[in-house]
């Protein structure tokens, strides 16, 4: 295998999360990079850093610092926004070749995704992809231990890469808490030289276009419906409204085209973390689970009692999903009335 561009002796013992933002706001998933990151540095003596690639960035900083950021490297240029892999993959390679962290992170969403592969494949380093834990060895002298699920679901990969830096890895939404934010904690900036030119891209941006999406990590309840749910999502749907949540979906409903793929639960869909999710007619497989096993408290409602979603939920109830939820939603109507 080809050595990296700089080995472990080179490294310096900090741990990097790529910052990414938009509308002037960190997106959650460095936050919570920036919260696991933390933990793992504290108990390692080590140091966090963000890196943070933009344009009018600033205010970004404090945020980073407030999350656990001793460090923040940043390269504030024009053409580094909106994001481009192509100029944030230059600019990133160079700062890290001039930091030596030990360990790389980035959220693995659509941009992080992108930017780490290229980035693995220019450092000559090794990438894990969609981590569900990381740990740091130290005995080993700080070698990253990633957690994948693999063939499936059927096992628990411990990925680890012991001669090549920096370890990088990717980290879905939702997998990690964040931790408590410490407003007026300050740290170092270290702004990078950026050396863009406009002719040299090949790439430019003619128009970009939001997608108006469903964040399901941000939902404090989530409504699941599976195969058993028959397609009425409009029970869930209302069910969820007067619970302040979101719907989600098992992938069966998803691939039938009966819901949007955006609301898939599950190890190819979101893993959420709300403080509670209401399974209705799912059966519990192990890709499904790791999507809620986050969750608060997990209510199954399931017509088959050996169903192993009941092994896993706080509370089961035996019974048709299609007459239980409008019994639910029923009963909460009364309630608000009666308030
Ligand atoms: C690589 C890979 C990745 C995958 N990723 C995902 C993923 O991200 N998310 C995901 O969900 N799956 C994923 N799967 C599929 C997963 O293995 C299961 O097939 C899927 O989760 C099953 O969905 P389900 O529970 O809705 O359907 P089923 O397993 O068919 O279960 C339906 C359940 O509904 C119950 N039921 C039937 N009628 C009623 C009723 N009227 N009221 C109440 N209960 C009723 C039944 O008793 C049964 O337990 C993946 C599979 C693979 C191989």
């Amino acid at each position: 295998m080809a050595a990296s561009l700089y080995g472990p002796d080179e490294a310096q013992p900090a741990l990097w999360v790529y910052l990414e933002h938009e509308e002037g706001v960190l997106e959650r998933v460095s936050l919570e990079l920036l919260s696991k990151s933390r933990a793992l540095a504290d108990a390692a003596g080590w140091r966090v850093a963000g890196l943070l690639l933009g344009h009018a960035v600033d205010p970004l900083v404090e945020q980073a610092f407030a999350w656990g950021a001793d460090e923040v490297w940043v390269a504030d240029h024009p053409l580094l926004e909106p994001f481009r892999v192509e100029t944030h993959t230059a600019v990133a390679f160079q700062a890290i070749l001039q930091g030596r962290p030990s360990v790389f992170l980035c959220g693995a969403t659509p941009n992080g995704r992108d930017l780490a592969g290229r980035l693995a494949v220019r450092l000559r380093t090794g990438l894990t992809a969609d981590c569900t834990d990381l740990r740091l060895d130290l005995e080993q002298g700080g070698v990253l231990i990633g957690e994948v699920t693999g063939f499936g679901g059927g096992i628990v990969a411990l990925i680890t890469m012991p001669r090549h830096r920096p370890q990088m890895a990717t980290v879905r939404p939702g997998v990690f808490p964040l931790s408590s934010p410490q407003p007026g904690r300050t740290g170092v900036v270290i702004p990078l030289e950026v050396n863009l030119r406009p002719e040299e891209l090949r790439t430019r941006v003619v128009e970009r276009v939001v997608g108006r999406g469903v964040d399901l990590t941000q939902a404090p309840v989530l409504v699941v419906g599976g195969r058993g749910i028959h397609g009425r999502f409009d029970l869930l749907q209302e069910l969820a409204a007067l619970l302040g949540g979101e719907v989600g979906a098992t992938r069966p409903p998803v691939d039938e085209g009966l819901i949007g793929r955006e609301r898939q639960v599950g190890q190819t869909g979101v893993v959420c973390r709300p403080k509670v999710a209401i399974v209705c007619g799912a059966s519990g497989a192990f890709q499904f689970v790791v999507g809620i096993q986050n969750a608060g408290t997990v209510i199954a409602v399931n017509t088959d009692p050996e169903a192993p979603i009941f092994e896993f939920a706080d509370y089961g109830v035996v019974g048709d999903a299609l007459q239980v939820i409008p019994a639910l939603i029923e009963a909460l109507r009364a309630e608000r009335v009666a308030v």
